[in-house]
């Protein structure tokens, strides 16, 4: 079974590099998906109240009979909820819904900066941490001066900042920001959706491994020192996509792939997104 690296986060809690993510997944799918992922080796799932799938997934981890303490479970706060009190509560829903005691990581989902609420939304994950029902806490889609904001007015930094990140879409900037205050960088749609596994210059480099353009593109995000969470809903990806661990990315390689001129965002503006 694959030996996933244990990833060390800036409040001394550890995650694994690898997970499995579940946006788009039916909650009437998501426990076959976390299931087979369990038994591939997979510890870590993603999941998120606007998913809409927590309690499937709290089914497949039950399933699969693994200790809690060997799992890590990450859920985010969705949008409408920023206030101090009503994150308690979306929080309280999560964890019934995912039939847990505690998560492993919770996020701001986005900040929502038309709202300018997530100030308190922060606070609120603050008291959560500190009463145990997160682990660890940290934010998704959050911009370097939304961070910095956040740093300034509460004096913590999040442990993880989980933002869109594929090849063509490297967030060079962001990253260098994350690596100077000890953020770990979280990589959302590590496969582009699927669109960076037609590039050609991966192509080749998958050709020359003996591997699928999707196991190049995680490897690129792993030495990179990126977490990833790759979603499948098909058993044969979900168990090739963590298995990833029998070779190595050249220099060359890894070169070739950072210099894909980079393109869009497939997902939202965090700076416009309003959820
Ligand atoms: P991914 O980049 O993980 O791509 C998923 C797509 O690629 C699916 O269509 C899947 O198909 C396909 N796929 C997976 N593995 C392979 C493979 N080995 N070969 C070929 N195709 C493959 O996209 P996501 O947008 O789902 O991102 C991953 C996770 O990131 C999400 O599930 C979610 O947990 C998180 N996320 C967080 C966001 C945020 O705002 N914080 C926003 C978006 C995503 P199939 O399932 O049919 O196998």
């Amino acid at each position: 079974m694959a030996q996933v690296p244990a990833f060390k986060l800036n409040d001394g809690n550890s995650m694994p590099q690898v997970g499995l993510g579940v946006w788009q997944v039916p909650n009437g799918e998501a426990s076959a998906a976390v299931k087979e992922a369990l038994a591939a080796g997979y510890r870590s799932v993603d999941t998120a109240a606007i998913y809409g799938n927590e309690e499937g997934v709290g089914a497949g981890l039950r399933a699969a009979r693994v200790a809690r303490k060997d799992l890590f479970v990450t859920t985010k706060l969705w949008n409408d909820r920023h206030g101090y009190d009503d994150a308690q509560k979306a929080m309280d829903e999560s964890l019934r819904k995912l039939g847990l005691a505690y998560v492993d990581l919770y996020l701001i989902h986005w900040p929502v900066a038309g709202s300018d609420r997530y100030l308190d939304a922060w606070r609120a994950m603050v008291a959560m941490k500190e009463d145990g029902r997160a682990r660890s806490i940290g934010v998704s889609n959050f911009t370097q001066a939304q961070l910095q904001r956040l740093i300034d007015e509460t004096g913590v930094v999040p442990a993880v900042n989980q933002v869109e990140l594929h090849p063509g879409f490297a967030q060079r900037e962001l990253r260098a920001f994350h690596a100077e205050h000890g953020i770990a960088t979280e990589s959302w749609s590590p496969l582009g959706q699927g669109s960076s596994l037609q590039h050609p210059v991966i192509a080749g480099i998958a050709g020359r491994h003996g591997k699928t353009a999707a196991q190049v593109v995680l490897r690129w995000h792993l030495q990179n020192g990126l977490i990833v969470i790759p979603k499948s809903v098909t058993p044969e990806r979900i168990r090739a996509n963590i298995d990833v661990f029998d070779f190595e990315l050249s220099a060359e390689d890894i070169a070739a792939i950072d210099g894909i001129p980079e393109g869009k965002r497939l997902g939202p503006d965090p700076d416009a997104f309003k959820g």
